[in-house]
């Protein structure tokens, strides 16, 4: 089918009923996809979160906005609510578009509410999305994996249901095993979180990247190490939402920074990890 607005391809239709849950991306819409482009201007309803930028529902005029919002990590009696709501809604016979910040199945519980959804013989479709982890930390000039850096990386959240730091990882095993940690929802326990890294034997010096409402007007980024980071974060006044990628790359970030080359400074060292000019080939 072709598209009002989208070049000629075979666009899925949103059909009465049905709930697509849908990524928005870290926040720049330009970081939407088409698939989730295409949603907005199909649905009748869109439900949204608190980390999608309001200008997203710009490409939804048509469609009822509803804020689904919890912020400070309210436990989950609302999440029941919501996936709840989305069930009434597709049962009213609309064209239903979950839009979750980021990716919805990253620490976004979009895997719960597709699991209500099916359970209650409600159709889905999934639109995934850029994920905070990774474009936000792009945004602010570092790779998550870079072939001189890291040859894996580890995605842990900060918190768990309880709102307590996750009882159930081995931040022991994380810290040896892991060479590049991006952390989710780590603000709030950040003290404890660098605290066992510290105690796993990750040595102080070890470079940090806090980047906050990332690729929005609003990013500010913080380069710190393992040692300072909490009264970095405390004097820099930080506050979430932010990612926190602990490990080597961060120091590309020295030359990568891509937005402030942008706005004409100039790499702060062409050679962060002092190992030469990058080979030409595999
Ligand atoms: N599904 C989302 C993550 C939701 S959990 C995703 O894939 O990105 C919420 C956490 O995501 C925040 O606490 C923060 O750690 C991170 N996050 C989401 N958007 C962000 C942004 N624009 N800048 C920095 N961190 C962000």
């Amino acid at each position: 089918m072709t598209h009002a607005n989208l070049p000629a391809h075979d666009w899925p239709v949103l059909e009465p009923g049905w709930v697509w849950l849908c990524g928005a991306g870290p926040g720049d819409p330009g970081l939407l996809t088409l698939h989730a482009l295409n949603a907005l201007r199909q649905a009748d309803v869109v439900i949204y979160d608190a980390l999608v930028q309001e200008q997203i529902l710009d490409w939804a005029p048509q469609a009822q906005h509803i804020y689904a919002g919890k912020r400070g990590g309210k436990p989950s009696a609302k999440q029941r609510d919501i996936s709840l709501h989305l069930v009434e809604l597709a049962r009213a016979g609309k064209r239903v578009l979950r839009l979750k910040g980021g990716d919805p199945f990253v620490f976004g519980r979009g895997g719960e509410e597709a699991q209500t959804l099916v359970q209650h013989d409600v159709p889905i479709r999934i639109i995934p999305g850029i994920t905070a982890g990774i474009g936000g930390l792009a945004y602010a000039g570092v790779p998550v994996t870079h072939r001189d850096v890291n040859q894996s990386v580890t995605f842990v959240t900060g918190h768990d249901q309880s709102g307590n730091t996750p009882g159930s990882l081995d931040w022991n095993s994380i810290s040896k095993g892991s060479q590049v940690i991006v952390i989710y929802m780590g603000m709030k326990h950040i003290a404890q979180i660098a605290g066992k890294l510290l105690a796993a034997g990750r040595p102080a010096t070890e470079p940090v990247a806090v980047v906050t409402t990332a690729t929005t007007d609003a990013q500010d980024v913080l380069e710190t190490t393992l040692g300072t980071i909490v009264d970095d974060i405390a004097q820099a006044g930080l506050e979430p939402p932010a990612v926190i990628c602990v490990g080597q790359a961060v120091l590309m970030r020295q030359v990568l920074d891509w937005q402030s080359m942008a706005s004409g400074e100039l790499p702060r060292n062409l050679d962060p990890l002092g190992r030469g000019r990058p080979a030409e080939s595999a």
